[in-house]
């Protein structure tokens, strides 16, 4: 046997070792792995896509490294690569860069596929741009749109507004729709609520007809699922047409702006079986993210847009890609109007008032109150606290006004920042404040005058 082969027999058998140990799904999962090339000190081991070599790193690298070591008395090192000879990746969506551009490829059959009617057609891999942000949950989700239903199910896509969830789910619809025959259905969980509503005084023949839509879907994928909270007789619904699809291997994503855990007012059995598959959340882009989608952007809106205007967007913009694209799309639409090229003091000017908003200045609910207390006098404690004489009460609606009118923030965070209010005590305090504005109009001009203070406060720190 010469050493090639030697190494080959160390490797199989440290595979069928681990195939005793493991699960079989998790083995079958996992460990669709080659041996590339070996020596006494490091094994080469092959992975399909970028996403195994993540998992597997992370999962089971030391554990393979260990079974080798107990095998051979020595201890190797795994080094893996992407890219396996026996392909079975083929079908796996390139990783979409400006150099592979390719990852929509078309029906096998060769014919052009129509459209999907629920679907945007322009939210795919290929026009998603991946930073770290999202690697894990865009490789995530290219393995699944080439292999639906077997590993990842459901697949759990979380995270904020305008930072890309319904994109990335839609572009495993579009990739799943384009290069099979699978029946992908999308529906946003408000419009699923709404149908099933409409069902409820209907004939058993319509309910029957409503259920059966989704009960066939090879690919069902549900957006912003967080908001059949409290809706016990939609989840009641979900729950049934989540077990019919996930019995018959059927691939489910959803969307949700939090995580699992955070879901109040589910039905515990739906929310275990939501939780069930894989979890990724989507992040804030970074700065070079920022640049890097807003290139793409700018290179489809038919307009120059020159790179220090880029750089002036992705430092003042750090919320989401919503956000981003609407000030590029600010700037696009006074280039056609105005028929003039988009230059750094045009982007200055037009996008003033969208860099100064409170959202993009991050302004805290503890920055409100710091300058509201200074204002009058008062300490940042005595504010949040529990005294109740005027000299206070007054300035801490005030701020509780504030702060509802210029974050992002619920009465509910708002009421327990201001030392574990209800969310009624914020609301009643906005409403008073409302109500002395409208008989005092001169109260507005101190209002607008602390949210100038805070703003400046907050650009500064
Ligand atoms: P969410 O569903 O999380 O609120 P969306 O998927 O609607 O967010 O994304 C908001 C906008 O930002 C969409 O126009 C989407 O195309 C764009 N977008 C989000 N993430 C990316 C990305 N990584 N690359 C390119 N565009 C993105
Ligand atoms: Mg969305």
């Amino acid at each position: 046997m010469n050493e090639k082969d030697n190494f080959t027999v160390i490797w199989n058998e440290t595979l069928s070792q681990i195939r005793s140990e493991l699960d079989e799904q998790e083995f079958l999962t996992w460990f669709n792995l080659e041996l590339q090339k070996a020596d006494e000190k490091e094994f080469t081991i092959a992975v399909p896509s970028l996403f195994y070599l993540d998992q597997v790193k992370k999962r089971y690298q030391a554990y393979i490294e260990g079974k080798i070591e107990e095998l051979i008395g020595k201890r190797v090192t795994i080094n893996l690569v992407i890219g396996l000879k026996s392909d079975v990746s083929a079908d796996v969506p390139e990783k979409p860069s400006k150099s592979s551009p390719a990852a929509e490829k078309q029906a096998p059959s060769g014919h052009k596929k129509e459209k999907h009617p629920q679907l945007r057609d322009d939210y795919t891999f290929k026009s998603y741009v991946i930073g770290e942000n999202n690697s894990f949950a865009a490789n995530a989700a290219q393995a699944i749109a080439s292999n639906p239903g077997t590993a990842y199910n459901p697949f759990f896509i979380y995270g904020g507004v305008g930072l890309g969830k319904t994109h990335l789910m839609q572009a495993i619809g579009n990739y799943i729709h384009a290069n099979t025959d699978n029946k992908v259905i999308y529906i946003s969980a408000e419009t699923f609520t709404n149908e099933f509503i409409a069902t409820i005084n209907d004939t058993q023949r319509a309910k029957t007809a409503f259920k059966n839509k989704y009960r066939f879907a090879d690919i069902l994928l549900i957006d912003d699922i967080h908001f059949l909270q409290k809706k016990d007789g939609t989840q009641e619904e979900l729950f049934y047409t989540f077990n019919a699809l996930y019995d018959a291997n059927k691939q489910i994503v959803f969307t949700c702006d939090r995580p699992v855990s955070d879901l109040k007012d589910f039905n515990e059995r739906l929310r275990s079986r939501v939780g069930r598959g894989l979890k990724v959340d989507l992040q804030p882009p970074n700065y070079e993210t920022r640049c890097a989608i807003l290139k793409r952007k700018a290179e489809t809106s038919g307009v120059v847009i020159p790179d220090n205007v880029i750089d002036l967007i992705s430092k003042n913009i750090s919320t989401n890609i919503r956000d981003l694209e609407s000030a590029l799309n600010t700037l696009t639409a006074y280039a056609k109007l105005v028929g003039k090229p988009v230059t750094l003091e045009v982007a200055q000017q037009r996008l003033k008032d969208v860099f100064a908003s409170p959202r993009q200045l991050n302004i805290s609910i503890e920055i409100i109150q710091r300058v509201v207390a200074e204002k009058f006098r008062l300490s940042h404690n005595d504010l949040k606290g529990k005294k109740r004489n005027h000299s206070i009460v007054y300035p801490r609606q005030l701020a509780m006004y504030i702060c509802r009118e210029i974050t992002d923030h619920t009465t509910t965070e708002i009421g327990q920042d201001f030392g574990g209010r209800d969310h009624t005590t914020v609301m009643y305090s906005c409403q008073k404040i409302e109500d002395i504005v409208r008989s005092d109009p001169a109260v507005d001009t101190t209002i607008q005058s602390l949210i100038r203070d805070i703003k400046d406060y907050s650009v500064k720190s």
